[in-house]
């Protein structure tokens, strides 16, 4: 049975993406050598890490003055790298959600956090409005997509400081200000590539003001003087995000990526705010277009396992919601197909009749 994939990561690539790396797996570039087995600073690599790198810089239309990484550690490495290379006495940060929080944990490590708002107290079902930024702070950090609860910041914020973010899940889903930022970071396994590489897009000057040591590894300087080579970078993970970042290319880049991911999120939406079974757990203008949430109404609450097991019958993959917001969650990233979520609808149409 065809099986529709709603993982929210490490989650859905499109299929081109998986046999290409999967081909260089068996021979990188008919070398007779496979990818897994060959130098970082092979001769034929650099040329990898060299193309991924533009093609971020392409794609996002990162300016001049800006370096991009790959790095591994995941983004839960970055929750202290931040602090530790851009906190100098004091920084502000916006808790929406678990993942937002656990950064705000590692800066207190090194200075004083400010949380500007947060919408803990609602479960995170909606984005914090209407606070403001001191001027006074290092950087503004962010989660512009909050994974776990299906909240997303799909716009550039406007604050008088730089803005450090987390886009761990919806990087490349739509176009970015980068100069509106000193850092957007994020793990790939989301919306990038398969897990084990970070990516870290990093403005140089930005660097190098934090007054104190910082470990050979864990300062962003070292890894930009060796352009992701100061130790071994995650060789197969890199070669995936190259595929990755060149089917984003031939498909229309992010602009296309915005196009579909709200056609998508339009069809699950208005199917969830139609059918008399479901409703969406997070404010309306707020509803992310990456990670769909969404439970039982409170009367059918019952139905909640057998509609579960009644789509993953069906081919559904992943749609059991995270264990903090129960129901379901369709994640939608960028390799998600209008049949895919055309075929979830059809199983929510469904289940609706039989009930
Ligand atoms: C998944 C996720 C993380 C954690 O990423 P790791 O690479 O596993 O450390 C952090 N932030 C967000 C928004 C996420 O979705």
């Amino acid at each position: 049975m065809k099986k529709y994939n709603f993982n929210a990561g490490p989650s859905m690539l499109p299929r081109e993406v998986i046999e290409n790396t999967a081909k260089q797996c068996l021979d990188f570039q008919e070398s007779g050598l496979s990818l897994m087995e060959i130098s970082h600073r092979a001769k034929n690599f650099q040329p990898v890490v060299d193309e991924a790198e533009a093609l971020v810089k392409e794609l996002l239309q990162v300016p001049e003055g800006y370096s991009v990484l790959f790095l591994g550690g995941g983004a839960s490495l970055e929750f202290c790298m931040i602090p530790y290379n851009f906190l100098v006495k004091k920084a502000a940060y916006l808790n929406t959600g678990v993942w937002a929080k656990k950064a705000m944990k590692e800066a207190k490590l090194f200075g004083e956090v400010v949380e500007v708002a947060s919408s803990a107290d609602a479960n995170y079902t909606f984005i914090p409005k209407g606070w403001t930024c001191p001027d006074d702070v290092d950087y503004l950090h962010i989660t512009t997509n909050n994974t776990i609860y299906g909240t997303e910041i799909r716009k550039d914020l406007d604050v008088n400081v730089p803005i450090i973010a987390d886009m761990s899940s919806d990087i490349m889903s739509r176009p970015v200000d980068v100069s509106k930022y000193d850092c957007i970071y994020g793990g790939a396994q989301k919306n990038l590539s398969m897990a084990g590489v970070t990516f870290v897009i990093i403005k140089n000057d930005a660097l190098g003001k934090a007054p104190r040591q910082i470990p050979t590894m864990l300062d962003y300087r070292t890894h930009v003087e060796k352009g992701s080579m100061f130790n071994t970078p995650p060789v197969v993970p890199i070669y995936c995000m190259l595929e990755n970042l060149r089917w984003i290319k031939k498909n229309g880049g992010v602009e296309a990526m915005a196009k579909n991911a709200q056609e998508r999120a339009d069809i699950v939406y208005g199917e969830i705010d139609r059918n008399k079974l479901f409703r969406g757990t997070v404010e309306a203008e707020d509803r992310s277009l990456m990670n769909i949430c969404f439970v039982m109404n409170d009367e059918y609450k019952e139905l909640e396992k057998p509609f579960l097991d009644f789509a993953t019958e069906r081919g559904m993959v992943g749609i059991k919601g995270h264990r903090s917001v129960g129901g379901f969650r369709a994640s939608c990233y960028n390799a998600q197909t209008i049949e895919g979520v055309n075929a979830l609808v059809a199983c929510m149409k469904e289940f609706e009749a039989k009930n």
